[in-house]
């Protein structure tokens, strides 16, 4: 046996920490790259290359456009390896996505479900617009490495089951990735929609900053926490529920029911499908959430006086969170995240007012980048990091012919 294979995995730099370098950086890197960084002789390092080239997993650099000429001795992560297929279910619409293997977008595409028509119906959608996308970027089935769901429900991440959700009818405790495995020969994930928005969040606008809190204002409330730069799911996978933590509103006699069957929640007064009865009630025309952002940006005044109140219950809600979990970015998405400043100013001041001031001295509160791709973003880098795990690279390095 090589002495190497015995003494390099305990020293750290596994075949998988060695494409880790390669994944740090934008360009290529050379065996002499490899060797200044890690201290490898120039025989380990051979030989871990030389294993990662036959697995597939690294590739020559490809020749530059601009120079004409093939970067010399460069190696770079082979992205075209495989292909990743994920899907972002919401209340009234999904989104679907073929990625490579950096998590960028090759394809995408869109329709309107109502998520309550049922998990075979929505997830038969899903699977129709795979196929039309693996179609287009002439793709097989079995090219697929990973596929990654996301719901607007509480999700028990290790059976990748959803578990007695608010809105999602008929999907509790439906097996999802059962369901997939029919069709796909990889992991499937399955996560709660605003996880998945928070991690992509993170990773791809601010991966120097490892706690992230993200606040999803659309037809429901949800939030989704990135501690120490990973998903923070609790213990059952339920952490991160500020929609449904119960307020007092002075001005409300009986605190209205909400979709979970308590009542009093903050997304019974600040979710979308609040904002939408207590415009109806009001005398106003309106339907969907989008009908009420119109009103509530057209300064309809009692769009504006219910958004206002929205805004200070969601910032109660969140100052309590910012107390327990001190994140460093609060990102928020969302039909409502589109109300201009109100949502904003209402937020921003009572957070400031009830927050720690350690905690909100570096606070900056924003409003996502990526909506509203974030889910589909992030779930494709949570594939990523499940793919170029170190344990599954040396796996795929010991199977190949080197
Ligand atoms: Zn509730």
């Amino acid at each position: 046996m090589d002495i190497n294979s015995v003494v390099t995995p305990r020293m750290g730099v596994s075949a998988g920490e060695i494409l880790g370098l390669f994944r740090g950086v934008s360009d290529g890197l050379t065996k002499a790259d490899v060797m200044r960084r890690t201290g490898l002789s120039r025989t380990t390092v051979n030989q871990r290359l030389d294993g990662l080239l036959a697995a597939g997993l690294l590739i020559p650099a490809p020749e530059d456009a601009r120079t004409r000429g093939r970067p010399a001795g460069q190696f770079v992560v082979n992205h075209d390896r495989g292909v990743l297929l994920v899907a972002d279910i919401g209340a009234t619409g999904l989104r679907t996505a073929l990625c490579d293997l950096s998590g960028r977008v090759r394809s995408e595409r869109e329709a309107s479900a109502d998520v309550t028509a049922g998990p075979q119906t929505i997830l038969g959608i899903v699977d129709e617009l795979f196929t039309e996308i693996l179609e287009e970027e002439h793709q097989r089935p079995s090219a697929v490495l990973g596929v990654g769901i996301d719901v607007p429900g509480p999700v028990d991440f290790a059976s990748g089951r959803v578990v007695s959700p608010p809105i999602m009818t008929g999907w509790d405790r439906f097996d999802i990735p059962g369901w997939f495995a029919s069709r796909y020969d990889c992991p499937v994930l399955v996560d709660k929609d605003v996880n998945a928005m928070a991690f992509g969040e993170q990773r791809l606008r601010y991966p120097d900053v490892p706690h992230l809190l993200m606040v999803k204002v659309g037809t429901g409330v949800g939030t989704g926490l990135v501690a120490g730069g990973q998903v923070h799911r609790g213990a059952d996978g339920a952490a991160g529920d500020v929609g449904h933590t119960q307020v007092t509103v002075e001005d409300t006699a009986e605190p209205p029911v909400c979709r979970c069957g308590n009542a009093g929640c903050v997304e019974a007064y600040a979710g979308g499908w609040a904002l939408v009865r207590d415009l109806r009630e009001a005398g106003r025309e309106v339907v969907t959430v989008d009908d009420a952002v119109r009103l509530i940006r057209g300064g309809d005044p009692v769009a504006v006086r219910l958004a206002r109140r929205a805004a200070r219950i969601l910032g109660g809600a969140i100052a309590d969170t910012v107390n327990l979990f001190n994140p460093r970015v609060i990102a928020i998405g969302g039909q409502l995240a589109h109300t201009d400043e109100l949502l904003f100013a209402g937020i921003r001041e009572i957070v400031y007012r009830r927050s720690l001031p350690l905690a909100t001295r570096n606070l900056q509160i924003v409003r996502s980048d990526l909506d509203p791709h974030a889910g589909i973003l992030g779930l494709a880098q949570l594939l990523v990091d499940g793919i170029y795990a170190p344990q599954r690279i040396q796996e795929l390095v010991d199977g190949a012919v080197v």
